[in-house]
């Protein structure tokens, strides 16, 4: 591994200082929160920014907070080990700390946020399928002003998102789930610290043996965290019968769009995005009954 590459560390002590600096220095400057993704990117000389801007050091951005009414907000400072860590989330989120409990370290789980997993935008990021089937939104703030966007809308490509210049992610929002909802997350990787090689993410709300809502997300084999929506069209509004359910897994490794790298051939992802998107439903199932 090579040292790091020359930059100037600069250290913001609010949102708008940290929203002005990205402004003024556009284009050499890049967002840090763990530094557990970018700063292997720039060892390796994959990016070489002029300025790390920091965020340690604005109070009150690691944040975990839940209202019954707007569900829950997680701050851009929020570690990965605090998201699995809370009473809160375990009881009223509990793919949230499913998901976690399969990435990384916990020394690394220490450090790295869940708000870096997201802007570094790898297609295997262990927390945006199940946000993405949770319907979460992403506060993007700049210092024009902010807008919020779904975060099934934010990835555009492998390392890309819809950022624009001088905009960073201050807030992740989660809605609650709605009564009768279950949800699981299964993920295939090579060794237990590794990325995923496929992701799968079902959350599906039941009425008696019908499922009136269902959402599918994928990741690690396509381009970007995808959701699966020929397969949901398969379950949605119909009576749940092992045959359904095996269909639906079909389309899924059918829609897929995988590719062969290290981690496996584009054949391996289908097979197992098949047999994930079968055993994903069904436990989504079997605690959507229970819910
Ligand atoms: C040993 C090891 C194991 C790992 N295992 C996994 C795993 O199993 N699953 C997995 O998904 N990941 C894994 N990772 C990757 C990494 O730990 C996670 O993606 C982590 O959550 C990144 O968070 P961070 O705070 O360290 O991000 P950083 O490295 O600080 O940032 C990542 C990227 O996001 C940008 N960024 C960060 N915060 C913001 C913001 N608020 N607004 C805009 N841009 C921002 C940065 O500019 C950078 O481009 C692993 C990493 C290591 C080193």
């Amino acid at each position: 591994m090579l040292r790091l590459p020359k930059f100037e560390y600069l250290s913001p002590k609010s949102v708008d200082q940290a929203s002005s600096l990205l402004s003024l220095h556009t284009g050499d400057a890049k967002v840090i929160a763990g530094g557990t993704d970018l700063l292997v990117r720039m060892k390796r000389r994959e990016i070489k920014p002029k300025y790390l801007i920091g965020l340690r050091n604005i109070p009150d951005l690691d944040y975990v907070k839940y209202e019954e009414a707007g569900g829950l907000r997680i701050g851009a400072l929020a570690t990965n080990n605090s998201i699995l860590n809370s009473p809160l989330i375990q009881k009223k989120f509990y793919l949230l700390t499913e998901t976690i409990s399969k990435m990384a370290t916990p020394e690394v789980r220490n450090i790295g946020t869940i708000v870096g997993n997201l802007c570094n935008a790898a297609p295997s990021a262990d927390t945006a399928p199940p946000l993405i089937v949770l319907g979460a939104k992403a506060r993007l703030t700049s210092s024009k002003g902010e807008r919020i966007a779904l975060l099934e809308d934010f990835f555009l490509g492998p390392g890309e998102t819809i950022l624009q210049t001088g905009e960073w992610v201050t807030e992740i929002q989660v809605p609650n789930l709605t009564p009768g909802t279950g949800a699981a997350y299964l993920k295939l990787s090579r060794t237990a610290m590794d990325l995923a090689v496929v992701g799968v993410a079902v959350a599906v709300r039941l009425k008696g043996k019908t499922c009136t809502d269902v959402k599918i997300a994928l990741g690690a084999v396509a381009p970007t965290p995808m959701r699966a929506k020929r397969t949901e069209e398969i379950l949605k509004g119909k009576t749940i019968a092992n045959e359904l359910i095996e269909e639906a897994s079909r389309i899924a490794s059918e829609e897929c769009k995988p590719i062969s790298d290290v981690r496996g051939s584009a054949e391996y992802r289908r097979e197992i995005v098949r047999v994930f998107t079968r055993q994903a439903i069904e436990q989504a199932l079997e605690r959507a009954a229970a819910a």
